[in-house]
């Protein structure tokens, strides 16, 4: 018989995991005002909150650690990172930052001035910030496909070229470059083809742009591409990562999430001028050009980290851990945006709890409705989270109300999605008794999800 998947790795150090009552549940959820973000870590089992920065850092990034140099200046660890970067990215200029939002800091402060639009897919929400913030425009030019949460296309997080067309059109002189997020987080997690890639690098080149690599899940991106696209099944998951930036002229990146470490970012390119004017720009905000904010340590763990997760069983083995609690859920028919993507299963709230009203955060009730099931963790990427409407102050229903089950990487076996899975079932299975929801009795004007406090109707 063929011998089953495991995992690429074997367990050698571990951290308990404290299990709670549904009594004690009830009253810690309470205490935290109904808000997730409130509760402490040990009040969790299984926490999804997010994958960024909750990885396990395997033997070799540790012992790399310990050979971190903590130099100010020309610290060896930067040139061990620098090199990664060239030989994964083939970028030859790289500035460390310590975290995605600060790259984004850094390289948009060279490159948005006030008026600027920049169009991309599903811009992430700092990414958005450091533009908006700049009082210039980000411009989503997703593909109309990746609203639909039930339909199955293998590229959902892709850009649609006539819409990225009609932009630069119109507005070519005000575009200081194009972003596309790989994978495409907003959108769920959704990768974007190769061919994407080349198309956008075509009307770019039309019209003189260049193009940035919102790169926090390249890796996840480049597996779904090896899985999913004609002619990759037989290349490694370096060689497509190579090819994909190929198409770019610089990249920001989050290492919180395919660097496999804790923290960190940074920015590389192959341009010497946005080199030269990111530099300027990353010693006061982020630190001299050798740590940008980061210790020698973590940019030498992170070296080793991203040589091993752009290796296939590494990437191979995160990504079947999600497939396998998305068809958990299929097994259960539970709703989600399909087909799943490479960090996190998105259940369709609005599905589920279908009698409650939009006015009563259907995802923010399933959120609390699941911690309280089994101490499982996720976050409402829904009405909450998308704030009110600056001119009106009217909650914002127009979009997809969500919740969100991220999945830390090589943290959680299998048994535990087993029970994330078994938990959510049944909180389905008696959804029909969840009648009401939550209502929000303080919150803050902006990125209130993180803060708000809720009251149980
Ligand atoms: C996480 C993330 C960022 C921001 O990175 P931080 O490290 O959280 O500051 C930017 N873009 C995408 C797509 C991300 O997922």
């Amino acid at each position: 018989m063929e011998l089953p998947f495991a995992e690429a790795y074997k367990i050698k150090m571990v951290e308990p995991l404290r299990k709670s009552t549904r009594e004690e549940r009830e009253q810690w959820i309470k205490e935290a005002d109904y808000n997730l973000f409130q509760l402490k870590s040990d009040q969790v089992y299984i926490d999804c909150l997010t994958d960024s920065g909750t990885g396990a850092m395997s033997d070799r990034q540790w012992a790399a650690m310990m050979m971190g140099d903590e130099s100010y200046a020309g610290s060896s660890s930067f040139f061990q990172l620098k090199e990664t970067i060239t030989k994964i990215t083939g970028f030859e200029y790289v500035i460390p930052t310590h975290q995605g939002r600060a790259a984004e800091n850094v390289l948009f402060s060279h490159l948005v001035t006030a008026g600027a639009i920049v169009p991309g897919n599903s811009h992430f929400d700092t990414t958005k910030g450091h533009i908006e913030s700049r009082k210039a425009f980000a411009v989503d030019c997703t593909v109309d496909e990746a609203k639909d949460t039930q339909l199955e296309v293998p590229f959902k997080g892709n850009v649609d070229p006539k819409k990225l067309e009609k932009v630069l059109a119109e507005n070519a002189d005000k575009v200081p470059f194009i972003i596309v997020t790989v994978t495409n987080n907003t959108a769920g997690g959704q990768p974007v083809s190769m061919q994407n890639l080349r198309e956008v690098r075509a009307i770019a080149d039309k019209y003189g742009k260049r193009v940035v690599f919102d790169s926090a899940r390249f890796v996840e991106n480049a597996y779904f591409i090896r899985t999913r696209e004609e002619g990759y099944a037989d290349k490694s998951i370096k060689e497509i990562c190579k090819e994909m930036f190929s198409y770019a002229d610089g990249m920001t990146m989050s290492s919180k999430k395919d660097g496999l470490v804790n923290m960190g970012g940074f920015i590389a390119t192959h341009h010497e001028d946005w080199y030269e004017g990111a530099k300027r720009f990353c010693i006061p905000f982020e630190g001299f050009l050798t740590y940008g904010g980061m210790n020698g340590r973590d940019m030498a763990a992170l070296a080793v980290g991203l040589d091993e997760n752009t290796e296939l069983e590494t990437i191979e083995t995160r990504i079947r851990q999600v497939q396998y609690l998305a068809a958990k859920l299929d097994e259960y028919g539970i709703p989600y945006q399909r087909p799943v993507g490479g960090h996190a299963i998105f259940v369709d709230a609005d599905r589920v709890l279908d009698q409650i009203p939009k006015e009563e955060f259907p995802a923010q009730t399933l959120a609390i409705e699941l911690y309280i099931e089994a101490g499982v963790r996720g976050c409402e990427i829904g009405y909450i989270l998308a704030d009110r409407d600056p001119v009106t102050r009217e909650n914002r229903f127009g979009g997809l109300d969500l919740l969100r089950l991220c999945i830390a990487r090589r943290v959680y076996t299998n048994n535990h999605m087993d029970v994330i899975a078994a938990a959510l079932k049944n909180v389905y299975d008696r959804r029909h008794e969840i009648t009401r929801g939550v209502k929000i009795v303080w919150e803050t004007e902006l990125m209130r999800h993180f803060t708000v406090k809720l009251e149980r109707l």
